[in-house]
């Protein structure tokens, strides 16, 4: 990394914790109030929020674009997070907010019941992803780390330690037969990804966002890998909670 963006990367943890404009980025503390489609009530902050309207109908909502994953999910805004609850809270809101429900409703409601459950599934998706949910969590903080996290921060032999391992793994994912297989392989990744979630986790904790870049920068090699571990559960009918 240059001298010059490491200086940069510095100012925006200093915005970050002096609690400068930045930091009220992060929360979406920005005006987000509209009147309810149907009883036309006024929605506060918290309401635009929530999925449905306060009201006695009760009605299904609009896509607030000013929450972010973690509030849509009742999520510690954190990296390290209870994935165990991130699942329980996921199958909460889709039993409210799955488009079966709505089949016999407005078109209205067929719309907002789409678009709120295709968004429930992209948080669940990215905030169950160590890489993704990284990744994320920095562009919340400063979007600026998104173009960091694409940068290249490892030596030559680590890459070529980490090349080779993903060779490896391509050459297991391409044999595959059997569903046995296929969970031998998701805790082998989950091995070799975990030194890096650890390694974040303290970053994170540290609000050293430059570290996380780097670390981040590095587990993406893997992300090929996870989708294609991913792709395997769904045809074998694995269940990867
Ligand atoms: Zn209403």
């Amino acid at each position: 990394m240059n001298r010059c963006l490491t200086r940069n990367l510095k100012c925006g943890i200093e915005f970050f914790t002096n609690g400068r404009p930045d930091f009220k980025q992060i929360f979406n503390f920005q005006k987000s109030n509209y009147n309810c489609w149907s009883c036309k009530k006024f929605l506060n902050e918290l309401e635009t929020k929530s999925q449905f309207c306060p009201c006695d109908k009760n009605v299904i909502l609009p896509v607030c674009n000013k929450i972010n994953y973690f509030e849509l999910l009742n999520i510690d805004f954190n990296y390290d997070i209870d994935l165990i609850q991130l699942t329980k809270n996921f199958r909460q809101k889709m039993r409210k907010l799955h488009p079966d429900l709505f089949t016999m409703k407005s078109d209205n409601e067929k719309k907002y019941s789409a678009e709120q459950s295709s968004l429930v599934n992209k948080a669940y998706d990215a905030l169950k992803s160590p890489i993704k949910r990284g990744e994320y969590l920095l562009g919340l903080i400063d979007s600026n780390y998104l173009s960091e996290v694409t940068e290249s921060h490892e030596s030559d032999s680590e890459k070529q330690k980490i090349l080779m391992e993903i060779m490896e793994l391509n050459e297991i994912i391409d044999e595959i037969k059997l569903a046995k297989e296929v969970k031998e392989l998701a805790l082998r990744l989950k091995e070799i990804i975990k030194p890096f979630e650890e390694e974040l986790e303290k970053a994170f904790n540290l609000k050293d966002y430059p570290k996380a870049c780097s670390v981040i920068s590095k587990m993406k090699y893997f992300k090929n890998i996870d989708d294609r571990v991913k792709d395997l559960e769904l045809k074998f009918n694995i269940e990867n909670v």
